[in-house]
């Protein structure tokens, strides 16, 4: 999916790095002559990308990015006490990861665009929030679950 460049850094090498908005990176490097990118050697063409979309595969793979922790959580919810804009379209922020953990029972995860599926969580089956991505829960059997949020500890938005 389309995720729009943030900033960019260096790597050891010196080669320029993406940052995307969902917290994962992403090469721009100039090696001609397969990967021309002169634009990126130059500072104002650079920002000229900034806010420019790039195909984030890793979040197509739903991989949280590795540097991320999490640091914060929700109450532990019954099917009785599930917030009721859990249960509608609702999404996280920019750069905010999610980690849906069941405790008991079974809950229905729906991601919608670009995903549009469908899985059921259980204790062995976490359910992915990624960010800025919609999505919606719907309690099964008798659920007991909360919500983990996960950020860039270095870069929290
Ligand atoms: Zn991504």
């Amino acid at each position: 999916m389309l995720r729009k460049i943030a900033a960019f850094h260096q790597d050891e090498e010196n080669h320029w790095v993406a940052d995307l908005d969902c917290g994962h990176t992403q090469h721009t490097r100039h090696e001609p002559p397969f990967f021309p990118r002169p634009w990126v050697l130059n500072e104002d063409s650079r920002s000229t990308h900034i806010g420019t979309s790039l195909n984030c595969v890793r979040c197509d793979r739903q991989e949280m990015p590795e540097e991320f922790v999490a640091y914060r959580r929700t109450a532990t919810f019954t099917s009785g006490s599930i917030p009721n804009g859990l249960r509608k379209h609702h999404s996280t922020k920019r750069g905010i990861w999610g980690v849906i953990n069941i405790l008991e029972g079974q809950l229905r995860y729906r991601i919608h665009e670009p995903y549009n599926c469908e899985v059921v969580l259980d204790q062995n089956t976490k359910g992915i929030i990624l960010p800025e991505i919609e999505h919606a829960v719907e309690p099964l059997k008798s659920a007991e679950f909360y919500v983990e949020f996960w950020h860039n500890p270095s870069n929290p938005v």
